[in-house]
């Protein structure tokens, strides 16, 4: 930048060698300034230290100047060019290099009068306090010089931008501005030489090309017109009335106030018009803008004139109805619909024309190219002009088919559900997030016996009491669980529900959540009556461990019985006993009265030995005329007095069946457990031996045993098994 400064600096000394012409810093000081402005900030000292020592060189060594006024007219120059970046870099914070025309002339004003205007009355104080030149007349010298420095060769500087100088040297235009430029020099050339008021030509010029180059090159012209008058004007070319007064080379007498007035009004046309043009190019930009949307449009869009007629339709419309463009311009107004169907239309567009109304939307149908009619939703606007006068409607246009599609796929999606849920035997509840109660299917109605509108919105767990069958605690609530980990959650076992009114029923169930992006915002809670399984299950097991004919304990469920008194007795050291009872001579009865006859007398025996027996004892029939009784914790007195009362019972036992009288009676072994026994069997085995004995000893007859336990073989087992 210093070497700029000083490149101008010397140019324009070596211009103005005659004293009396136009100060001599005039295009560096501009020049610097302007750069200064659209320089980084950052260079900005370096820059103001150069400068100065530039300023001094050329005061010094150019202009020969002493060194007091030479540091003094430098410290004003330098001030000034600080003054003019200062300003229009750190206050007005213009857009450079796209500024406007009101910016353009706060520029104007600021940078090139006001601030050079400043500036002049320190110079002048200087040269006359250094020079002993007249004060007004340096002052208005340095004034405008500098002025008109600022005004020319500020507006390229300030205005410069790649694109606009590759716009005007570009391959399109540059020929022709070369042209224009030399048409304008040729211009002012014959102005000065030929016409009486030449500025005014050269201005005309000037703004007559800025049309064309904008704002950048009306300044370049400008520039390059200024440059040309001054340079003419310093080798004496010369307007009429303006003659060299002091021979030689000079640029004394410089139009200066003129000169401004040619330069500057072009720049103020040339960036109008390049505003014109960048608001032109957004109009387009956002005219293009709109049209692409208004096409692309998922939705119907049409434009029609005051009549009706569709004028332009965008491809969404097209591809609802059918038509193409051009068709539908041919459509008479209102587009494809039943004429009577235009005029109930027509009448709202007229309200919309006459202002009454500013938009409307209705639900309507047109009719496909196909002959169908496609159900739509049309919003309709009317469009003014700056005026208020109308002068086209918009219409978006939805078509209403796949939601009114979606809407019965979603009706008959809920039918089938409601159906489904009406049909279920399972009880549905459903709840919100926060488990109050939305809704009940008529099966959960009945299981607990409530009515859903008396228990919408209530907390299910006020209305559903289920309870734990094992611990007869309250069962775990799995609502809460759903509701915290947002999963199925499934009670492994039955529970029992309470109803309200203090009945009962045994449920299995399930709850489940309902997730909307992963959050739960409802629960379905799903009760299976589980009672009929239960019974099921139990009469199951009851077959499994019982004799069907007598109900008592079977075979099976009696040794499984025996087996665990066998251990339990045996581990606590209780006393325990078993009788083997076997009907005497039974056949006959059956031979005698038939089957039915004996069936009737075995259970008449199985009432008889449960009757007889305590509550805790274990009554079963092994088998045909089999019978076995288990005594635990029943000391040997106690049950030979129980086995006693038995044989009493049964001996004999007198049977009423069809009018018959079938008469049997019984053998009784009876072994107590002794430690004898290493197992269940064998002490069964033990009260079957006695019971065979019992028989074969003449029947209806108790036996038992004693010590048993040291006798290993079955033979010397029997020998102490003795009469009662
Ligand atoms: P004993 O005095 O030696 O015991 O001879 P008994 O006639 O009682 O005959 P036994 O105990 O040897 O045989 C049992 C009989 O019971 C054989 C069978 O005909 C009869 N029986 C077995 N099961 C049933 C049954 O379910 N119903 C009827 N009515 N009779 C049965
Ligand atoms: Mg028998």
């Amino acid at each position: 930048m210093a070497a700029i400064f000083l490149a101008s600096a010397i140019g324009a000394i070596l211009m103005t060698r005659v004293n009396g012409g136009i100060a001599l810093l005039w295009p560096a000081t501009a020049i610097a300034a302007a750069l200064l402005i659209r320089l980084p900030t950052v260079r900005w000292v370096s820059a103001g230290v150069l400068l100065l020592g530039a300023c001094l060189a050329a005061n010094l060594f150019i202009a020969h100047r002493d060194w007091p006024i030479s540091i003094e007219l430098s410290c004003v120059n330098v001030a000034e060019i600080a003054m003019m970046a200062g300003v229009f870099r750190s206050l007005a914070r213009f857009p450079y290099p796209n500024i406007s025309i009101g910016q353009a002339a706060i520029m104007v004003a600021g940078f090139g009068i006001a601030i050079p205007g400043l500036v002049a009355l320190a110079a002048g104080a200087a040269l006359y306090e250094c020079d002993g030149a007249p004060l007004l007349a340096s002052a208005l010298q340095w004034w405008g010089s500098h002025a008109i420095g600022a005004c020319l060769l500020g507006p390229p500087i300030i205005l410069f931008s790649v694109k606009s100088l590759r716009r005007l040297a570009s391959t399109k235009f540059l020929a022709q501005n070369i042209a224009g430029l030399v048409m304008v020099l040729l211009g002012c050339w014959i102005a000065i030489l030929y016409v009486r008021f030449p500025f005014v030509v050269i201005s005309v010029l000037l703004m007559i090309a800025a049309f064309r180059v904008g704002g950048f090159g009306a300044s370049v012209l400008g520039l390059c017109s200024g440059l040309e008058i001054a340079t003419l004007l310093a080798f004496g070319v010369r307007p009429l009335g303006l003659e060299n007064s002091s021979g030689g080379v000079s640029l004394v007498g410089l139009p200066i106030i003129a000169l401004l007035a040619t330069t500057l009004p072009p720049i103020a046309v040339g960036l109008g018009t390049d505003a014109q043009r960048a608001a032109v190019r957004r109009l387009n930009l956002s005219e293009h803008r709109y049209r692409e949307s208004m096409e692309h449009s998922p939705l119907g869009m049409l434009i029609a004139d005051l009549n009706g007629v569709w004028g332009y339709t965008n491809i969404a419309l097209q591809t609802m109805l059918g038509f193409s463009a051009a068709e539908f311009r041919d459509l008479p107004p209102g587009g494809p619909s039943e004429p009577e169907e235009w005029i109930t239309s027509a009448t709202r567009w007229q309200r919309l024309l006459s202002g009454e109304i500013t938009n409307y939307d209705i639900e309507r149908r047109f009719r496909h190219k196909n002959g169908h009619w496609v159900w739509t939703h049309v919003a309709v606007s009317l469009v003014r002009d700056e005026e208020g006068k109308p002068l086209h409607l918009v219409a978006q246009i939805e078509s209403l088919e796949a939601r009114r599609r979606a809407e019965e796929n979603l009706a008959e999606e809920r039918e089938r559900l409601r159906i489904t849920l009406v049909s279920i035997d399972e009880a549905v509840i459903t709840t919100d997030a926060q488990t109050r109660i939305t809704y009940l299917n008529s099966s959960a109605e009945n299981m607990l016996g409530l009515n859903m509108n008396a228990v919408r919105g209530r907390p299910v767990n006020e209305v559903i009491y289920l309870m734990d069958p094992q611990t007869s605690k309250a069962a775990a609530n799995l609502i809460a669980q759903c509701a915290i980990h947002g999963e199925v959650i499934r009670r492994p076992n039955a529970c029992i529900l309470h109803r309200s009114d203090g009945s009962f029923t045994f449920v299995a169930d399930v709850v489940s959540p309902v997730l909307s992006n992963g959050a739960v915002t409802g629960m379905v809670m799903v009760l299976r009556d589980v009672s009929g399984d239960i019974s099921a299950a139990q009469e199951l097991k009851h077959r499994a461990s019982h004799d069907p004919m007598t109900g008592l304990a079977n075979r099976f469920e009696f040794q499984r019985r025996l087996t665990d008194l066998f251990k339990r007795a045996n581990y606590l050291d209780e006393p325990a006993a078993l009788l083997a009872i076997d009907l005497d001579r039974f056949k006959a009865v059956n031979d005698t009265g038939g089957h039915a006859a004996g069936d009737s007398v075995l259970r008449a025996v199985a009432e008889v030995l449960r009757i007889t027996v305590r509550q805790s004892d274990i009554v079963a029939r092994l088998g045909g005329d089999e019978f076995a009784v288990l005594l635990p914790k029943c000391p040997e007195a106690r049950s030979m007095v129980l086995a006693q009362k038995i044989l009493t019972a049964l001996n004999p036992l007198q049977v009423e069946w069809n009018g018959a009288t079938y008469s049997t009676g019984a053998s009784i072994g009876l072994t107590m457990l002794t430690p004898q026994f290493d197992a269940a069997t064998n002490w069964l085995a033990a009260a079957d031996s006695a019971c065979y004995l019992a028989k074969k000893e003449g029947r209806g007859q108790l036996w038992t045993e004693k010590g048993a336990e040291s006798v290993p073989a079955r033979a010397a087992m029997l020998l102490s098994i003795r009469k009662i």
